[in-house]
């Protein structure tokens, strides 16, 4: 068992606040994505779990034990980092099962467990390589056979991936949800790249920044699908998504208005100012003339699937996605824009709130 439970932590270095408030429960055998930008504390809550930083406040329970003051090395969990330091003179069976060795484990089970993490990350046949013989990729794999030679009741991936170039991100992506699927542990893996939280998590914890050391992290927790389609906030809303959610003003006790379309009446007795958000996908390009918000295309970005069109309107300038190839939008072109019926969402402009 090892469900993993932050409660009321919170963290501050040398007076200053990064983590605050910060309640969440993994479940046991759960993957868990942690996502947000660079610099808004994901790390250290992961380091936490692992002990390698002390909690300032709050308590962490790992299996429904407090590890508050537990060593690193009596917590059961596996920490893997983006910098997969691998000895250069040892062969891969000497990297993997460096661990067991450290931990004075006899040559007979380290010879075993190590050809078990092998053999689940097809790692058999380069067991007797050096790492500067081995790709990127199998690198990596090298540096994940490390962790799961100790059978960890956790695995904590802090940006394994972020120095890999595009290609070997996307396949080591395809690894771990592998790795995922052939052994049952609590996982969670850190990241400041939304495709990798919308494709790998079973949910996703959006975390921000803290505003001058106050309020709170974790901005919404959910599945990925959950998140995008009903995001809580401004901040999950323009995080996740790319390109990112288009918004449009609505002032105080104003209609809901798309050009000249209407998109209903406002929330029941909400009367603030609004932002009305629709995403690049959930608007289609018209004839100019036709009902919607009157624009002009200002720019084409062709990415070979699909085009980002940006639209220039009196509500500012959205961008729209567009997927039919055999729509051919041109700079300079009168269109009118039109959002697909329910598609879009609403935010309070004060609280950032969804309303
Ligand atoms: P993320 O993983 O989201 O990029 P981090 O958890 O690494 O963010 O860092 C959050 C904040 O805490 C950053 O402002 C960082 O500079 C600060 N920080 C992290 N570790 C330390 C440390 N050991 N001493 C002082 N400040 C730190």
């Amino acid at each position: 068992m090892a469900e993993i439970e932050f409660k009321s932590v919170a963290k501050s270095f040398d007076k200053v606040g990064v983590i605050a408030g910060l309640d969440l429960r993994v479940q046991d055998g759960e993957f868990i994505v942690f996502v947000g930008p660079s610099g808004c504390g994901k790390s250290t809550a992961l380091r936490m779990i692992a002990g390698l930083e002390e909690t300032t406040a709050g308590d962490i329970q790992i299996g429904g034990r407090s590890v508050t003051g537990l060593a690193p090395s009596d917590r059961n969990v596996a920490m893997v980092f983006q910098s997969y330091a691998l000895y250069p003179h040892m062969t891969v069976a000497g990297n993997i099962g460096f661990p067991l060795k450290m931990a004075g484990r006899p040559a007979a089970e380290i010879a075993l467990r190590v050809k078990e993490a092998a053999d689940v990350l097809d790692l058999g046949p380069y067991l007797g390589r050096r790492p500067a013989q081995l790709s990127g990729g199998q690198r990596q794999r090298v540096a994940l056979g490390r962790a799961i030679v100790r059978h960890p009741d956790v695995f904590l991936f802090d940006e394994p991936l972020s120095n890999l170039d595009a290609d070997l991100r996307v396949s080591m992506r395809g690894e771990i949800m592998r790795l995922r699927e052939r052994i049952r542990a609590t996982m969670i893996y850190v990241t400041h790249d939304q495709t990798e939280a919308m494709t790998m998590g079973d949910r996703i914890a959006v975390f921000a920044p803290l505003k001058d050391g106050h309020g709170r992290n974790l901005m919404q927790v959910g599945r990925p699908e959950e998140l995008y389609e009903r995001p809580a906030n401004l901040f999950v809303a323009r995080f996740l998504g790319s390109p990112k959610m288009n918004l449009i003003e609505v002032g105080e006790g104003e209609m809901l208005p798309f050009g000249t379309m209407d998109l209903g009446p406002r929330p029941d007795g909400h009367h603030g100012a609004l932002l009305l958000g629709v995403r690049p996908e959930d608007i289609r390009i018209a004839g100019a003339g036709t009902p919607g918000l009157a624009g002009r295309i200002r720019l084409v970005e062709a990415l070979g699937a699909e085009y980002y069109v940006h639209v220039e309107t009196e509500a500012g300038e959205l961008i729209v996605r567009v997927m039919d190839k055999r729509l051919r939008p041109v700079s300079g072109e009168a269109v009118a824009l039109q959002p697909a019926s329910t598609a879009f969402h609403l935010f309070d402009k004060a609280t950032g709130s969804r309303v």
